[in-house]
């Protein structure tokens, strides 16, 4: 029994009007110049320079420009290490999975060696109903693989998994760090925040959590590198905890956000069946795609929808294109990659087929 896990907060997006060259940002309360270079993949040195700045201190309301980050030049890892260690069994078999992790990071678990059918694999403490969170296990060659992770804004603390072969056990753990994004506010008005009501947000994961739930059941689809589904800059990064009203609930933004024109072509992150495709108060013109072994692909915002449920789409396959739908205040595309529900940071997934 694998527990339904109901995303408890509001997706909420990213509030930049992006043009194709570069970006203009405004100064909003408790951004530093630090911060706001930290959040575009920039550096403080570099900030001063297009902008022409005589000082470190900004000014609520200054436009920035911000230089963009070409996708050629990957943004740099906020992960704190992805060394991987191996923990042997009794008999031949091993897991193989990185020993420290930031939540929402995906962590690959490998299983070699295994003999007679899948392995169980748990991921964390026993459960007030006794059960234990099992990791979905696919099989990748000789190999089992099986992706975990820990939600956003978990404290940091110690992981235990458990892999279960046959009669053999293997324990294993890895150190879950404190995530070092911090906390920045970014005030919107509350005719935005109207649009993120209880009720639109019901809607919108009533469509959700079946999707996640089916794929836990649908057999893996993906056996390429992901690709970033649209060639464009990074102008949001994944994680990033937010504060969108003076003194409200911190959000977390659960997926990466790149930059893009309407009508600029969206395309398959990996091969799938298409399982969501409308539009949405929130999320706005939504495609998911259900790549099975529990991981689902999302698109948000989007002014078109070329495919429709149920279709089976290819890696690269122009699936929409961009708009400024739902939730939003310029046009963009927001990504997320859903592992057994929970988002994971998608720039982990690009180029690689398990992260
Ligand atoms: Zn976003």
């Amino acid at each position: 029994m694998r527990r339904l896990i109901l995303p408890a907060l509001a997706l909420f997006t990213v509030f930049f009007l992006a043009t194709s060259f570069a970006f203009s940002y405004t100064v909003k309360a408790g951004d530093t110049l630090y911060s706001i270079a930290r959040n575009f993949h920039t550096t403080v040195s570099e900030l001063e320079r297009i902008n022409n700045l005589q000082s470190t201190s900004v000014k609520i309301g200054q436009v920035l420009s911000i230089p963009t980050v070409t996708s050629s030049t990957p943004a740099p890892s906020i992960t704190p290490g992805t060394r991987e260690a191996s923990f042997q069994g009794q008999t031949s078999a091993k897991v193989i999975h990185r020993l420290r992790a930031i939540p929402g990071d995906p962590v690959t678990v490998r299983v070699i060696g295994a003999k007679g059918g899948a392995p169980i694999v748990t991921w964390g403490p026993q459960r007030p109903d006794g059960t234990f969170e099992e990791l979905v296990m696919t099989p990748d060659g000789n190999d089992w693989v099986g992706v975990g992770r820990e939600l956003l804004g978990e404290p940091a603390k110690t992981v235990n998994l458990e892999t279960n072969i046959g009669v053999e056990a293997i324990t294993s753990s890895l150190k879950l760090l404190r995530d070092p994004q911090g906390i920045q506010n970014v005030f919107v008005s509350q005719q935005v925040l109207s649009t993120a009501n209880d009720t639109n947000r019901e809607r919108e994961l009533a469509v959700l959590n079946p999707a996640y739930k089916q794929s836990e059941l649908t057999a893996r689809a993906f056996f390429k590198p992901w690709v970033q589904p649209i060639n464009s800059a990074h102008i949001s990064p994944f994680g990033q905890a937010r504060r969108y009203e003076r003194g409200g609930d911190v959000k977390y933004h659960y997926g990466e956000d790149y930059a893009g024109k309407i009508g600029d072509p969206i395309r398959a992150a990996n091969d799938g069946t298409v399982v969501i495709a409308g539009f949405y108060a929130i999320r706005g013109g939504l495609t998911g795609i259900d790549h099975g072994a529990g991981i689902v692909s999302l698109y948000f915002h989007q002014s078109r929808i070329n495919v429709s449920i149920g279709q089976k789409v290819v890696r690269g396959e122009i699936i929409g294109l961009v708009g400024a739908t739902g939730f939003v205040t310029g046009p963009h595309l927001h990504f997320e990659m859903r592992v057994r529900g929970e988002a994971t940071d998608p720039k982990q997934w690009i180029g690689k087929i398990f992260p």
